[in-house]
């Protein structure tokens, strides 16, 4: 028996995810500032809601998918937020908002009675279409089993403990990997062709090698030797996941030499590209400074 859930937040990730709901047998009610992107759900049979207070009145679970963890904090606890419905229990932020925020929203919301679970996830836009992202949730067990049918619906659910924001230190330490091998795949892929390797086949010998990563099986193939670079994750949040994890490694007195060098390609590409680039783009930062083009 499906479930009546409220969703806020149907961007790249939040459509696919709220659209995998619908399909799985839940209903929805939905929120988002832009009110173009509810269309599709209320020509789905979703209800569409005046406000995130409005959710919380119609839903007793309520996932949100949003940019940047200070849209999440107004959402939840700012006016005319979450934290002001009066039939909501359960949080769910399925949005990178780092650690610390998630402590800080989670204490904000037990304040009004409301459980906090962190859910970030990754594996990309095509991933939340077809279901196989990575879900990684920490939050009070018995409500994280209890939602589980909703998390399956999305993605491969791995329960990580109840402390709040340890989802969040997960999805962190993966996207700090993530940002690093796309970051320096890109410049070992200048250099080859800088030197007069095939791109093509530049990939091809990594992907039968020990250099092999998802920028080379996945992201370069499908984004940047075509040039369409079109995977739907912007620079902007890319750069803030980076952000987020050395606050998040300098909290805990870790060293951070490469992550330092990472978030400086990715401060760059921002500058000279925009935060709304698709993060494959950075390549070109690379290329313009080599002179030379990756595709193929
Ligand atoms: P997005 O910008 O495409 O979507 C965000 C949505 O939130 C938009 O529809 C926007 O209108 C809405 N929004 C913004 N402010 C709002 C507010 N105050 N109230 C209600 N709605 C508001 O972003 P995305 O790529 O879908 O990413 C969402 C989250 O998921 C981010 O935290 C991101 O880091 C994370 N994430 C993204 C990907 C990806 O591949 N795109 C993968 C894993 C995780």
């Amino acid at each position: 028996m499906g479930e009546h859930f409220g969703f806020i937040g149907l961007g790249n990730m939040g459509t696919a995810m709220a659209s995998r709901l619908l399909d799985a047998g839940h209903t929805l009610t939905v929120y988002d500032i832009n009110e173009n992107v509810l269309k599709p759900f209320v020509a789905r049979g979703a209800r569409a809601a005046a406000s995130p207070a409005a959710v919380a009145s119609a839903a007793e679970t309520i996932l949100v998918s949003l940019p940047t963890p200070d849209v999440v904090r107004a959402v939840a606890l700012g006016q005319n937020g979450i934290a002001s419905g009066n039939r909501v229990k359960t949080f769910v932020d399925l949005s990178t908002t780092g650690s610390r925020m998630a402590v800080e929203i989670a204490k904000g919301l037990a304040d009004h009675e409301i459980a906090a679970i962190d859910s970030p996830i990754s594996g990309g836009v095509a991933g939340a279409i077809a279901g196989t992202v990575a879900v990684m949730v920490s939050g009070p067990k018995d409500r994280c089993d209890a939602l589980r049918p909703a998390f399956d619906a999305i993605g491969k659910y791995f329960y990580l403990g109840d402390k709040p924001g340890l989802g969040q230190t997960m999805k962190l330490c993966n996207n700090l990997l993530s940002a690093a091998c796309f970051a320096a795949t890109c410049e070992a892929m200048v250099t080859g062709v800088k030197a007069g390797l095939d791109a093509r086949q530049m990939i091809e010998v990594i992907n039968a090698a020990s250099g092999k990563n998802d920028a080379t099986e996945r992201k370069f193939p499908r984004a940047v030797l075509p040039r369409t670079f079109n995977m739907g994750f912007t620079a902007g949040l890319m750069h803030k996941d980076v952000k987020l994890y050395m606050d998040e490694a300098a909290a805990l007195g870790v060293p951070n030499y490469v992550s330092a060098s990472v978030a400086q390609m990715w401060q760059l590409a921002v500058t000279q590209l925009g935060a709304d680039a698709d993060f494959t783009e950075i390549v070109k930062c690379v290329e313009q400074w080599a002179d030379v083009e990756v595709k193929g």
